[in-house]
């Protein structure tokens, strides 16, 4: 047996999970949070066990790592007779410096702080998160998993946006995408659950959680995604915009004379689902146009509209479509929102079976009709497993 510990650190938490790679199961996961507050939390499950939870003071990182070792001691699995062989960490910004899961050394560490410039709210957070985790675990090597790797396969055309290029390059401006574990992850597992070449596979996947993209993935590749130089371009997502003429900007700082420091805050947290009906939960608003409430409705035809919109760009960029995968928190979950996004393809050869999409399943599955030229699938997405892979396979 050999166990991948797997790392997602944010600024003020980090999510973990042990995961044994000779059966890809989980072995335990748990969370720290509210790291440096007067109060702190924990949790820890382990296969087999009860839940535990605790509140207690955790300064930093350091101190948050020190909790997961003494619930794991506490409540097992023992890492000691685990086989822990390396820890994987999850990097939402790897540049177009990082092409794929990366060994982590000072070089590699310096280098995922210097492209914190790009992703401001996660790189400085990852690095914390890495440094604590480095100094509990000196023995394994630590790897870096980027969101952006999947992605660095696109061509320039698709990555480039239509500005300065000078200017572009000096200040690394360019699109990088993101969720690339989750498409790479739902992207293989569409072959193997079809029993067909990736390679000769031309593939939609729709990551539609809290955040949302959408991946063209031709033989395995990722080609174009949604996301841009951060998540906050394409989909309309539960906080977020996705896109936008960049003038509403200019036009919302001369008209209404808000910050730059406003506007960010507008397009990121209180935009997309929330922005529209005040409620960024897909599960209320869904509830609500159900109800007969027209702003919500109204809400669900932009989202629905916009990854239409996608769909057909990226049949186009990928000269065909055998699948349309749906993944993630809402695309895993919703009948009602896969069949809003897809209505009207039909005559692209899109049809979803409401017999197959309607009720709730955990598992992969087809939910179009046995005719549908495109087969349209959902497949549980599975983030940590993606990095525990990726780092198994580089060390
Ligand atoms: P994150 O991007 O934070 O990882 P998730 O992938 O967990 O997000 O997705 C969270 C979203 O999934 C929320 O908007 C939630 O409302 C939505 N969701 C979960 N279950 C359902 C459901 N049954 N119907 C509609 N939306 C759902």
């Amino acid at each position: 047996m050999s166990a991948v510990l797997v790392i997602n650190s944010g600024s003020s938490s980090f999510k973990y999970q042990l995961i044994d790679m000779a059966t890809e199961t989980e072995l335990a996961s748990g969370l720290v949070e509210r790291i440096g507050e007067a109060s702190g939390h924990a949790r820890h499950n382990a296969a087999g066990s009860d839940r535990v939870e605790q509140t207690l003071p955790i300064p930093d990182h350091t101190a948050g790592f020190a909790v997961m070792l003494a619930a794991f001691a506490a409540t097992g699995p023992q890492l000691s007779t685990a086989n822990l062989v390396a820890v994987g960490h999850r990097v939402v910004q790897g540049g177009s410096i990082f092409q794929g899961p990366t060994v982590i050394d000072d070089e590699v560490l310096a280098q995922i702080s210097a492209l914190s410039d790009l992703a401001p709210l996660h790189n400085p957070a990852h690095v914390q998160g890495i440094n604590a985790a480095r100094a509990q675990f000196p023995d394994v090597p630590h790897v870096a998993v980027f969101d952006t790797s999947f992605h660095q396969t696109m061509p320039a055309s698709a990555y480039t946006y239509a500005i300065d290029t000078a200017l572009a390059a000096e200040y690394g401006i360019r699109r990088y995408g993101a969720h690339g574990s989750s498409h790479k992850f739902v992207s293989e597992a569409v072959a193997e659950f079809l029993d067909r070449p990736l390679a000769e596979l031309k593939t939609i996947v729709l990551h539609l959680g809290n955040g949302a993209s959408a991946c063209a993935v031709d033989g395995g590749v990722s080609i174009d995604t949604s996301m841009g130089l951060t998540p906050l371009q394409g989909l309309v997502m539960g906080t977020r915009s996705g896109d936008i003429d960049p003038a509403v900007l200019f036009h919302l700082h001369r008209k209404a004379g808000m910050s730059i420091e406003e506007l960010d805050v507008l397009l990121n947290k209180k935009s997309g689902m929330l922005g529209m009906t005040g409620n960024g939960d897909m599960r209320d608003v869904e509830d609500a146009a159900i109800a007969g409430d027209a702003v919500a409705q109204a809400a669900l035809d932009v989202y629905y509209h916009r990854i239409r919109g996608y769909v057909g760009n990226y049949i186009a960029q990928l000269g065909g479509l055998d699948v349309i995968v749906f993944t993630a928190g809402i695309g895993e979950n919703s009948g009602i929102i896969r069949a809003g996004a897809l209505a009207g393809l039909e005559f692209l050869g899109i049809e979803i079976d409401p017999a197959k999409n309607d009720p709730f399943s955990r598992v992969a599955r087809v939910i179009s009709t046995d005719d549908s030229k495109v087969t349209v699938l959902v497949i549980p997405t599975n983030e940590e497993l993606e990095i525990a892979r990726q780092t198994l396979a580089v060390i």
